[in-house]
C-alpha cells in the first residue's frame, strides 16, 4: 500500500470509530475496546493484534484526531510500561498466543504492566544482572531482586529479564520472561521520590514459579528481548509523538495565558521553548517513518536524550512563572495517586510536580551518558568504551 492509501485507510477507520463510539457517550473501556477491535491501538502492528499493518508514523494521526475529538487517550501513559513497551516486545518477540493473551487487556488498562531490569548491582550495565531462572521441567524458579520497578505496586505483569545461564558471558545467558506479578513469592515493597510519591518499588522473588509459556524468544535470547523493550522505552519516555500543545509546553503556555508575566523577557523564552519542543515533535515524527513495527532504532536515544535536558527547561520556566508560589506544595496536590484517571490530569496541572518529576528523565530507561554512549557508537561509529568483561563467564566476572 502507498504511504497515501496507508493514511487514507487510518483516516477513515478514525471516522467510523468516531461515529459509531462517539466519545462524549461512550465509556472509556469501551471505546478502547473498539479502538483495539479496528486495528487503531498500534496502526503499525499485525491485523487483530490492535494494528492495521501500516507506518509507525501513522501513529501520530491516530492520537492527534483522538484527542482532538476528545476521546479517551489516557490510558497511554498510565499504562505506559505496558502499551509503551512491553506491546512492541510482543509483536517483536511474542509468539501469536502469546499477543493474543496479553495486548488486549494490556490496552483496555485491565493488566497494567511493569519491567524489571535494574537490579541494585545492575543499572547502566544491566547486562550484568544476577536475578536467577532455574528450570523446573514446563516452570521456571525464579529468585533475587529488583528495583525501581515503577508501578509494580498496581502491576498484573512484568517484563523480567534473568540470569539462565551463568557460564556463558554476561549478554549470552540471559533470558525474558513476562511474570504474574500476584504469584506467590513476589515481595512488592515501595520506594519514595522527590515528588513524594512511592511510584517505584523494590520487588523481590523468592522461588517465584514461572511457566514456560511466558518465556519471550528464546532461553538465552533475553539480551535481545531486553533490547527491544529498551528502544521502546526511550521511545515512550522521550519520542513518543505527541499532538502539538501538549504536555507540559501545553502546560506552560496555558500558564502563561492565565496568570503569566507580560514582560517580552518571558514571552520570548516562552516561544523559544515551543519552537524546541515543535522542532523535537516533528525530528520524532520523520524518525517513526523509518522505524519497523515494534523495533525502534537509536533514534530513541536522540529523543530521549534531547526530551530528557527540554523537558527540564520547560518545567523549570513554569515554575519559574509562578514565581513564589513555585515553591509551595500547591492544593489538591496527591501524594498518592490512586486514579489513574485523575494522575494524568494532575501531573499536566501541577507546574510543581512537572518539575520534580522532570529530574528523573535523565535518569530513567538509561541514564544521559548511556544515551550518548549509544549515539556515539551506533549512529556516529565512534570507537566503543572497553569492556573487559565482555566475553569473560558472567559467574567469573568479580562483583562488588
Ligand atoms: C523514575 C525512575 C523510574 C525507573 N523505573 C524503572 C523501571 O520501571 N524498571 C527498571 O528496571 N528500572 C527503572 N529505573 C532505573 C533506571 O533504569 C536506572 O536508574 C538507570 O538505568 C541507571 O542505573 P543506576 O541507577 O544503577 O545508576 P548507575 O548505572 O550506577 O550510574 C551512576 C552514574 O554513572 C554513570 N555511568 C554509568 N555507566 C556509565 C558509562 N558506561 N559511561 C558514562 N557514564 C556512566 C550514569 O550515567 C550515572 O550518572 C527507574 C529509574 C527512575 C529514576
Amino acid at each position: 500500500m502507498s504511504s497515501s492509501d496507508e493514511a487514507t485507510l487510518v483516516n477513515k477507520t478514525i471516522d467510523t470509530l468516531l461515529e459509531q463510539f462517539p466519545p462524549a457517550e461512550t465509556e472509556a473501556k469501551a471505546f478502547w475496546a473498539a479502538q483495539f477491535d479496528a486495528g487503531l491501538a498500534w496502526v503499525d502492528f499485525r491485523i487483530g493484534d490492535g494494528g492495521l499493518g501500516v507506518s509507525p508514523s501513522l501513529r501520530e494521526t491516530v492520537t492527534r484526531r483522538l484527542s482532538e475529538a476528545d476521546a479517551p487517550i489516557w490510558n497511554i501513559a498510565a499504562n505506559l510500561l505496558g502499551i509503551g513497551m512491553g506491546a512492541g516486545v510482543l509483536a517483536a518477540h511474542g509468539t501469536e498466543a502469546q499477543r493474543k493473551r496479553w495486548l488486549r487487556p494490556m490496552f483496555l488498562m485491565e493488566e497494567i504492566w511493569c519491567q524489571m531490569f535494574s537490579e541494585p548491582g545492575a543499572g547502566s550495565d544491566v547486562a550484568s544482572l544476577s536475578m536467577s531462572a532455574v528450570r523446573d521441567g514446563d516452570e521456571w524458579i525464579l529468585n533475587g531482586q529488583k528495583v525501581w520497578t515503577t508501578l509494580a505496586h498496581i502491576s498484573k505483569w512484568g517484563m523480567i529479564v534473568t540470569r539462565t545461564d551463568p557460564d556463558q558471558p554476561k549478554h549470552r545467558g540471559l533470558t525474558y520472561f513476562i511474570v504474574d506479578m500476584e504469584a506467590e513469592g513476589v515481595d512488592i515493597r515501595p520506594l519514595y521520590q522527590i515528588t513524594g510519591e512511592a511510584e517505584f518499588n523494590e520487588v523481590f522473588f523468592d522461588d517465584v514459579r514461572v511457566n514456560d509459556d511466558q518465556r519471550i524468544d528464546d532461553v538465552g535470547a533475553g539480551w535481545g528481548v531486553a533490547m527491544t523493550t529498551l528502544m521502546n522505552e526511550r521511545v515512550a519516555i522521550g519520542g513518543r509523538i505527541v499532538p502539538r500543545n501538549s504536555g507540559t509546553i501545553g502546560a506552560a503556555m496555558t500558564l502563561w495565558n492565565e496568570s503569566g508575566p507580560s514582560d517580552i523577557a518571558t514571552r520570548r523564552e516562552l516561544a523559544r521553548l515551543w519552537a524546541e519542543v515543535e522542532a523535537m515533535r516533528l525530528t520524532t515524527l520523520r524518525a517513526a517513518e523509518n522505524m519497523q513495527a515494534g523495533v525502534p532504532g537509536p533514534e530513541g536515544s536522540t529523543g530521549k536524550l534531547t526530551w530528557a535536558a527540554l523537558n527540564k527547561e520547560v518545567t523549570s520556566f513554569s515554575v519559574e512563572m509562578l514565581g513564589l508560589d513555585g515553591a509551595t506544595i500547591p492544593e489538591g496536590y496527591s501524594l498518592e495517586p490512586t486514579s489513574y484517571e485523575t494522575r494524568e490530569v494532575e501531573r499536566v496541572m501541577s507546574p510543581q510536580r512537572s518539575f520534580l518529576r522532570a529530574r528523573a528523565n535523565s535518569i530513567e530507561g538509561g541514564t544521559s551518558q548511556i544515551m550518548r554512549n549509544i549515539l556515539g557508537e551506533r549512529v556516529l561509529g565512534l570507537p566503543g568504551e572497553p569492556r573487559v568483561d565482555k566475553d569473560i563467564p558472567w559467574k567469573d566476572v568479580p562483583r562488588g
